[in-house]
């Protein structure tokens, strides 16, 4: 597994204040939504594009434009549509699939309520969107479920991370770092990366991320 820590200061300072306590719920979705873009622009670096050739007024320029299949954009239900918009923005084509996972606050396993994800996934390049990587039982299980439909790629898109879940993907997915590494990755897909703005120093006795933000969730769409 690959993880992308994304340095830049303008994403530090989102970052900053979407931490705050006393950041309200419309900032803290255009933060989030603003900071899903930045992070995008570097999750799709490796993106597949096949090279054209497009007339300008004056003649011929190489390029490229976005390969086919098209890319597929996970949001895991309840806080991942809070980084939809963020990330369709620079990626308008994309189909876009949903799963919902929640965690037991005791055992804090995940299990899965809702899964609208096409049967088969063959080729497709995959980019879920979950803030809170934490103890990673929900990443690892989205992960799975969509390695078993054959993408070829997925990479996470995430605000924060702890290192515990860091690790558990990277046991989990140990050798699917880069494009080319899956031939001796086993179970999962050929590539798996891990995009997020920061890594926090560890989760705390109910498994939040700490210092974190808080549940992402409830500063989103409100406590249930
Ligand atoms: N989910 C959250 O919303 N916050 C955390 O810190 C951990 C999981």
């Amino acid at each position: 597994m690959q993880t992308l820590v994304i340095d830049h200061p303008l994403i530090t300072h989102k970052l900053t204040a979407l931490r705050e306590t006393g950041t309200e719920t419309a900032t803290f979705r255009r933060l989030t939504d603003e900071l899903v873009t930045l992070l995008a622009y570097e999750a799709t670096r490796e993106i597949r594009v096949q090279p054209v050739t497009v007339q300008t007024p004056l003649g011929d320029a190489a390029g490229v434009r976005l390969g086919s299949p098209s890319p597929l954009i996970v949001p895991v239900l309840r806080a991942g549509i809070g980084m939809l918009d963020g990330m369709i923005r620079l990626l308008p084509m994309a189909d876009v699939g949903f799963v919902g996972l929640v965690r037991d606050e005791k055992s804090l396993v995940a299990s899965t309520y809702a899964d609208r994800l096409p049967a088969d996934l063959t080729g497709r390049e995959a980019f879920v969107l979950d803030p809170m990587l934490a103890t990673g039982g929900t990443l690892q299980a989205v992960i799975a479920m969509l390695a078993e439909r054959g993408v070829t790629s997925v990479t996470a898109v995430t605000l924060l991370a702890a290192p515990e879940g860091l690790k558990r993907l990277q046991e989990a997915f140990p050798g699917q770092g880069a494009a080319g590494a899956g031939s001796q990755a086993g179970a999962g897909p050929a590539v798996v990366r891990v995009v997020t703005a920061a890594v926090d120093d560890r989760l705390d006795s109910r498994g939040y991320i700490y210092p974190g933000l808080g549940d992402a969730g409830d500063r989103l769409f409100g406590k249930v």
